[in-house]
């Protein structure tokens, strides 16, 4: 068993991607500017690394945001997973998305924003959408599509790669991550925190970040932050909203033992499909549910054997969820067999080659909850002026570059594209709104 210190610099809660990539960017970033090391720093898991929502995550890095300020934090993002696609299993294979007309002018608005930040991309409408897509999916069945949208720098990456990558990076600089140490309360004194106390002792420390995903509301209720968030928006309105609510993902997984290729024999990119007008029918007819929103790629190192995993919109549960047991593990909150009807006729509805696949879905559990944020966008922010928080609003898995942006920080620069994730923009009036999308991803 690892002993636990009785002081360091900094504690690090949560062992999952934003843990890592902060303690591993901090590491760097103190010993760039001679003022420590990773020695400095201890990252804590009350179970282990990726034990939480970065070890589930379907694991699509993708763009597709209406939220602007996204679009650079996925520029950074993309970074740090090319620093070592290998060490973080990192496939850039692209990533498409396709939508109805209503859907034309929100797309232009993203590619017109991402191309300004460095992320290319680009735009197909109408014939052109059609003749792209068949061009990478012959078999695409294109009627009603009437937009597609190419991320070029996009894609995924494996879950367990990504987190062991991750975790030997900070192993590489010096970090201690340590498993089976739970962080169970705070001393404060001053208004700061002092101490963290652990099932196994208190450990005194400077600074305490919390990488806490689906837990961050036990930990917020634990410093006495408020359970409900005044929202002001840039139109003068006001709406009282929880901090946090629960959503319950929904992923699956469906067997293909021939190969899911591009027509030039390629992994194809991450593929989503949003039809808001489009209902998604079975085999026999019956209606399944009355627009189509589906993402699916290649399975990965998910998969026994060939296939794809793919997903749909999210359920949501409310202020109150069980965390543990988490994941897999949680009888709670496992995808039904509506479900995997919905992905399969909507992945046949999509491509002539998945016509009949539904006998192919993979049967197993896929559970997992996050916690989201107000307005469904990250917060970056002090809950307290020495306890930073990172709370991607359960979409951040591909946001590896808000560990980088933090630990700079952290040390005292000022990084603009983080301070559009302040938690002062709901008492500000930059409350995000509402987007045209069946999904809260926004
Ligand atoms: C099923 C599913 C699919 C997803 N798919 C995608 C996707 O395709 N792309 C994408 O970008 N995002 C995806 N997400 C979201 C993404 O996985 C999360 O937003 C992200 O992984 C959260 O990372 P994290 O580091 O904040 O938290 P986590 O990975 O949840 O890590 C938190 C850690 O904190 C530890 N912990 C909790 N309490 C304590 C404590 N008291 N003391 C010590 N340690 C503690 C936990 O053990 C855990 O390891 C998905 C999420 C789910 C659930």
């Amino acid at each position: 068993m690892s002993v636990i210190p009785q002081s360091v610099s900094y504690v690090v809660i949560g062992a999952g991607v934003h843990g890592l990539s902060t303690a591993w960017h901090l590491a760097m970033e103190l010993a760039a500017r001679g003022r420590g090391s990773g020695a400095d720093i201890v990252v804590l898991d009350k179970s282990g690394p990726g034990a939480g929502a970065s070890g589930i995550a379907c694991g699509c890095v993708r763009n597709l945001y209406m939220t602007e300020p996204i679009h650079a934090l996925l520029r950074h993002s993309v970074d740090v997973w090319m620093n070592d696609p290998v060490a973080f299993g990192f496939q850039q294979v692209g990533y498409v998305s396709v939508g109805e007309g209503n859907q034309i002018a929100d797309y232009e608005r993203v590619v017109a924003s991402q191309n300004r930040v460095g992320y290319p991309s680009d735009l197909y409408v109408g014939g052109e959408a059609h003749a792209f897509l068949k061009s990478i999916w012959p078999d695409f069945k294109t009627d009603g599509i009437d937009v597609a949208l190419h991320e070029h720098v996009s894609g995924y990456a494996g879950t367990r790669q990504a987190i062991r990558g991750l975790a030997q990076k900070c192993a590489d600089h010096g970090v201690r991550v340590i498993s089976g140490v739970a962080v169970t309360d705070y001393v404060v004194e001053g208004g700061r925190v002092t101490k963290v106390v652990t099932d196994r002792g208190e450990i005194a420390c400077d600074l305490v970040i919390w990488g806490l995903g689906a837990w961050t509301p036990l930990h917020w209720a634990k410093l006495g932050r408020p359970e409900r968030v005044a929202c002001h928006y840039a139109d003068g309105s006001t709406v009282e909203k929880d901090m946090w609510t629960y959503w319950r993902l929904l992923e699956g997984e469906v067997y293909d033992d021939r190969p899911y290729l591009t027509a030039g024999g390629m992994n194809p990119p991450v593929l989503h499909v949003e039809k808001m007008s489009t209902p998604v029918a079975d085999a026999n007819g019956r209606e399944l549910r009355d627009y189509t929103y589906l993402y699916f790629k290649n399975g990965n190192e998910r998969m026994d054997r060939p296939g794809l995993q793919g997903g749909t919109v999210p359920v949501k549960l409310g202020p109150r969820a069980t965390v543990d047991p988490y994941g897999h593990a949680n009888d709670a909150y496992q995808a039904e067999t509506e479900f995997a009807d919905y992905l399969c006729a909507g992945m046949a509805q999509t491509m002539g080659r998945f016509e009949g696949i539904r006998p192919n879905f993979r049967q197993r559990r896929n559970g997992g909850i996050g916690a989201f944020t107000p307005d469904n966008v990250p917060v970056f922010d002090w809950v307290l002026p020495n306890v930073y928080m990172i709370a991607d609003s359960n979409h951040g898995f591909k946001m590896l570059g808000a560990g980088k942006l933090a630990a700079k920080y952290l040390m005292g620069d000022d990084v603009a594209d983080l301070k559009p994730f302040a938690f002062g923009r709901y008492a500000d009036g930059q409350t995000y709104g509402s987007t045209n999308s069946h999904s809260p991803w926004v």
